[in-house]
């Protein structure tokens, strides 16, 4: 099994171009259910920023975040879970900020984001916790919805932040590549159709 993280990367970074927002080229409007399980006892104000960040991402690519904290849940639905820290040796790197497990063949529907970190790291990015939680738990939902290896040099999907991401954030102008936003599409229309046939 394959595991692909979020690490902040505090390098510096300019002059990053050839990146645009896809909202441009995507009319059609795709939802996605998530459903939220915070155990780290995030303040509700700080969960629902980070809610309003992550979604902010997802809307900026024409795909629509709807958080559930319950059932029922729809066969396509999301798991986001906020630990304090990883559980074991999942993770020992400090910069490791979240997880989302998968394989070549398959995806998995839970990722995992870890408040600790991400609240030891905020500032060094120049953002608030909520800021940061909500761009962690985008970029991990986009590895669940993306092919295996779904890093890329920019946009939310980056795999090591710098300054250019952590600006874009700040700004709520972060989002998916126009190829990773087409490649999400694809997958939950590929979703709701198989559902419509069964
Ligand atoms: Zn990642």
């Amino acid at each position: 099994m394959g595991w692909k993280c979020w690490i902040a990367g505090l390098t510096l970074w300019v002059g990053v171009t050839g990146w645009e927002p896809a909202a441009a080229q995507t009319p059609a409007r795709l939802a996605v259910q998530v459903f939220l399980q915070d155990d780290a006892g995030v303040p509700a104000d700080a969960l629902e920023q980070a809610k309003d960040a992550a979604t902010r991402v997802f809307a900026l690519s024409n795909i629509d975040l709807r958080w559930i904290g319950h059932g029922p849940y729809q066969p396509c639905s999301l798991t986001v879970r906020i630990m304090a820290a990883p559980i074991g040796t999942i993770s020992r790197n400090r910069l490791v900020l979240g997880m989302a497990p998968g394989t070549r063949e398959a995806r998995a529907i839970i990722a995992f984001a870890f408040y600790e970190r991400i609240h030891y790291y905020a500032a060094d990015l120049g953002l608030n916790d909520s800021q940061l939680l909500g761009h962690v738990m985008a970029h991990e939902l986009g590895h669940l919805l993306l092919p295996y290896g779904g890093h890329s040099l920019t946009g939310v999907m980056r795999g090591a932040w710098d300054g250019t991401q952590a600006n874009q954030a700040t700004l709520g102008l972060l989002t998916f590549a126009t190829a990773e936003a087409a490649l999400i599409r694809d997958r939950l229309s590929a979703c709701v159709s198989r559902i419509a046939r069964e």
